[in-house]
């Protein structure tokens, strides 16, 4: 998986003495005797990935007219060769005032937990897993898990984002026993599980996807947040992380997440040595998705997000590759409101790119601030901080002239709640320590 940022990772599996997270599997995970027991301690070690000297490979491009969707790849390249920075946020800021006449920007006040840092995929951008016998991997146990959906719910999140690691440790019952126990104990909406972990359930379990994404939805899975998409082209894919599922299984378990009448979103993560072309056909395999899921009528993406790749303390960070800029990120915030015309809500990642930039891109078409975090362990492993209070979350965004609301994950408002928000009782404030 990792890090949707507002859609983003936490750490550890509740192993060493498995003691705490029994249910569902019987009691006994044989395979927790191999892992160390977790520390719940963040490091600034960096991913084993980062500790080796690794030769950087080779990406060569696909030439235009042999992409998928090349006819409108051709024809948003000549946008950006045509259109300057400030025209281009110009129209996706009118598009987004169109969408969202109200003038409103939201966010979430949702809490991020990483169930565990254990994989096995070695993604070579990624700061946050720990290899199975490092002592630094982890699961946390269900009771963990429940402590700090409590400790969420007590300052108002209204949702919990839930990913991990690819566990091959972990059967497909601990997952539903994890949710069954949650909406048991703790009930609240769980926006968990990464197609890619998804994935990884399907090899462990050896069932279908439909049949996964039926046990993972009947225990309380509410929602799938889009991590593990980074860029969805093959051959940025094999340059950056040639273990995780192709492209098309990222979409095929997406669209089928929306057949089961589940919403998801989807992200991406540039930055990584792809080209423009790249950036466009990975939009337009999300925007072709997103057409039959609304047609369909079931689950659809509810937002997109993206953000750029922070290498610090990854295998990458010695690589020569061209990393995102403050340009490039308003430009790809705008490029996505205007090719994704098909999604309600562009997200911005102030988590990456820090508060100002954040503040910028609302002008630039997107029109929700993502989540409080009241925890985030993936993007911070890279060294990247930028968590802030409520208060001054709803600052920036009346500073740039919004009015802040507080939403839910489907995007209504708290403040709209039939019954007055569960949690805080429409727009009252929070102020969060993180
Ligand atoms: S290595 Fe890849 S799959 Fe594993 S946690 Fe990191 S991003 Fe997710």
């Amino acid at each position: 998986m990792v890090n949707d940022s507002t859609d983003g990772i936490t750490n550890g599996i509740g192993m060493g003495k498995v003691g705490g997270h029994g249910r569902g599997n019987g009691g006994v995970l044989p395979i927790l005797s191999t892992v160390a027991p977790r520390t719940h301690e963040p490091t600034n070690n960096g991913s084993v990935g980062a500790q080796r000297q690794v030769e950087q490979p080779v990406y060569v491009p696909m030439p235009v007219s042999e992409r998928p969707f090349s006819a409108d790849i051709i024809k948003w390249m000549d946008v950006l060769d045509n259109t300057t920075l400030l025209e281009l946020g110009g129209r996706a800021d009118a598009l987004r005032a169109a969408k969202h006449p109200q003038g409103d920007v939201s966010y979430i006040v949702d809490r991020n937990i990483n169930y565990t840092n254990l994989c096995i995929t070695d993604c070579r951008f990624c700061a946050f897993y720990r290899r199975p016998k490092d002592p630094e991997a982890y699961v946390l146990s269900y009771e963990e898990i429940g402590l700090k959906i409590d400790a969420a719910k007590a300052v108002g999140g209204v949702q919990i984002l839930m990913q991990g690691g690819h566990n091959p440790y972990l059967p497909l019952d601990w997952y539903t026993g994890l949710l069954r126990y949650i909406k048991e104990h703790h009930p609240i909406h769980v926006h968990g599980f990464s197609a890619s972990e998804i994935e990884m359930m399907t090899k462990v379990s050896k069932l279908p996807l439909d049949e996964v994404l039926r046990q993972l939805q009947q225990a309380g899975l509410d929602s799938v947040p889009g991590a593990g998409a980074e860029v969805l082209v093959d051959g940025v894919r094999d340059f950056i992380a040639p273990k995780k599922i192709d492209s098309a299984r990222w979409l095929e378990i997406h669209e089928a997440i929306h057949e089961a009448g589940m919403h998801s979103t989807a992200t991406m993560m540039y930055g990584v040595g792809e080209t423009w072309e790249d950036r466009l056909e990975h939009m337009l395999k999300l925007r072709d998705v997103q057409e039959r899921s609304l047609k369909r009528g079931a689950g659809h993406f509810t937002a997109f997000i993206t953000w750029s790749f922070q290498p610090s303390l990854t295998e990458m960070q010695q690589w020569d590759i061209k990393l995102g800029t403050a340009m490039d990120y308003l430009t790809m915030t705008a490029l996505s409101r205007l090719v994704l015309d098909n999604f309600e809500n562009v997200q911005v990642s102030y988590v990456t790119q820090g508060p100002k930039l954040a503040q910028i891109a609302l002008r630039f078409g997107a029109n929700d601030f993502g989540s409080l975090m009241i925890e985030e362990n993936v993007v911070s492993a890279t060294g990247i901080d930028f968590i802030m209070p409520e208060h001054e979350i709803r600052r920036i965004i009346e500073e740039s002239g919004f009015r802040p609301v507080r939403r839910y994950q489907d995007y209504t408002l708290c403040e709209d709640a039939p019954e007055g928000c569960p949690c805080c009782s429409g727009t009252r404030s929070l102020l969060v320590s993180v």
